[in-house]
């Protein structure tokens, strides 16, 4: 019985003592689970074992609470807990779980577009032969449904999956859909703060940090948002993704903005959906300057064309992404001084999560936000501003993603979406130039 439980809780993961519900001596007489230090000290050289962190400089050593003694800690993975030098990592080396093969798993009856059709049938080939595919899709391209047949294929040859990408937003708006698609599949949804979840979930929809907690476990292994950040530019998250995946097992990267070095290095393994589900365009960002936007904010005044933006869309739902959340507090000031109701978001804002869900439920109409937010949100009939354009954080990339919110809704596949500057950038340019190509492909 304990051995049963054992391997529900570790199969295909890899846990710290502390997140073990077993006492020591039952691990310990398991056949099947190893156990060594979180943390590797080799000649004054520490290495987190959990995280694979080698930055000194992310490592700390302090008086331990648990061990009463000089204790160091890896400060790279601390929101997962903390992985101490006095901790033991159980892994699991047993046989893991098999599961039973689930035919027509798909509850989901739309139709694909015939671009749709050609990317899902590669990326079920790519489920079937245990390849790495790239999925360059523009925004509102409908890359989710595309997903459906290689699920579907997946459970059917009892595949375990992980849907995983770099920000909770995009995980918490996707949950509900897979839920609703493969109602048969159990599932569970990993991101910092979710409640508890089923351990062997056959599908696990999880942030990339959230993925460390696992060691080839997965059948297919499917990374949304490829090019976002921390995981495009983090190679620790990189390789603990890597450390999930069976080592015969399926790779699948999505992405509407993937970098040249994504493209490069996918390029014989790739497929591009250039339009958008609908058959609409993209939309087209209009480039309007605004003068000395950042005084008038200073002043608590609202920018005379930002008023005007946000007149002429009175009734409908609004978002104005600005670089900073020092500027977005300012405008949130000017705002409330112009009496035009909005909701403020940022990353650490305390109430992120309700604000976002306020404004999901249309219960209040605007709302300004770094480029948290600038994926995985879907409103209909959305209007989008960029306030201060001009900034270094707002790369082609980012643009694309921002401009990519608009129209995403068949009823309403078109929308307003401009770029508030003080002057022209580079990206700025690249962001249309991008958006104009994928526009003329067929
Ligand atoms: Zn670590
Ligand atoms: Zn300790």
């Amino acid at each position: 019985m304990t051995n049963q439980a054992i391997r529900q809780c570790l199969a295909g993961r890899q846990l710290l003592e502390t997140e073990v519900p077993f006492p020591k001596e039952v691990l310990h007489r398991s056949l099947h689970v190893n156990h060594q230090p979180a943390l590797q000290s080799e000649f004054g050289h520490w290495h987190c074992r959990r995280c694979g962190n080698d930055e000194q400089a992310l490592f700390y050593t302090h008086e331990c609470a648990r061990c009463k003694q000089q204790c160091t800690y890896c400060r790279y993975c601390i929101r997962l807990g903390k992985a101490s030098s006095c901790t033991l990592l159980y892994t699991w080396v047993g046989a893991l779980f098999s599961y039973r093969p689930l035919f027509s798993a798909c509850a989901w009856r739309g139709t694909l577009t015939s671009a749709q059709a050609v990317a899902a049938k590669a990326l079920v080939r790519a489920v079937e032969q245990a390849h790495v595919h790239l999925l360059w899709a523009v925004c509102g391209a409908g890359k989710t449904e595309v997903l459906y047949p290689a699920l579907a294929r997946s459970f059917a040859l009892g595949y375990r999956v992980a849907i995983v990408a770099p920000r909770i937003d995009v995980i918490k708006e996707l949950a509900p859909r897979l839920y609703e698609a493969f109602p048969k599949v159990s599932q569970s949804v990993w991101y910092a703060g979710s409640r508890k979840q089923p351990l062997h979930a056959q599908l696990v929809l999880a942030t990339t940090h959230q993925l460390m907690r696992y060691q080839h476990a997965f059948d297919v292994v499917i990374v949304d948002e490829v090019d976002a950040f921390p995981y495009a530019y983090d190679e620790r998250l990189q390789r603990a993704v890597e450390r999930a995946r069976k080592n015969v097992s399926a790779f699948i990267l999505l992405s509407a903005t993937p970098s040249r070095q994504i493209q490069k290095q996918y390029r014989f393994h790739q497929t591009k959906i250039s339009r958008r589900f609908h058959g609409h365009d993209l939309p087209l960002p209009s480039l309007q300057w605004c003068g000395h936007w950042r005084k008038d904010l200073q002043q608590g005044k609202l920018p005379k064309k930002v008023r005007a933006w946000m007149m002429s869309h009175r009734i409908k739902p609004k978002m104005i992404f600005v670089p900073s959340v020092h500027i977005l507090e300012q405008l949130s000031i000017s705002l409330k001084r112009a009496d035009m109701a909005h909701v403020a978001v940022h990353a650490q804002s305390q109430a992120r999560h309700t604000d976002v869900a306020l404004y999901r439920r249309g219960e209040v109409d605007c709302i300004v936000t770094t480029t948290i937010l600038e994926r995985g949100i879907t409103i209909k009939g959305l209007q989008v501003a960029v306030l201060g354009a001009e900034d270094h954080i707002f790369t082609e990339a980012a643009l694309v993603q921002i401009s990519g919110r608009v129209g995403r809704n068949q009823a309403e596949p078109t929308g307003d979406i401009v770029f508030f500057h003080h002057g022209k950038t580079k990206a700025m340019k690249k962001a249309i130039a991008h958006i104009v190509s994928m526009n003329e492909e067929e």
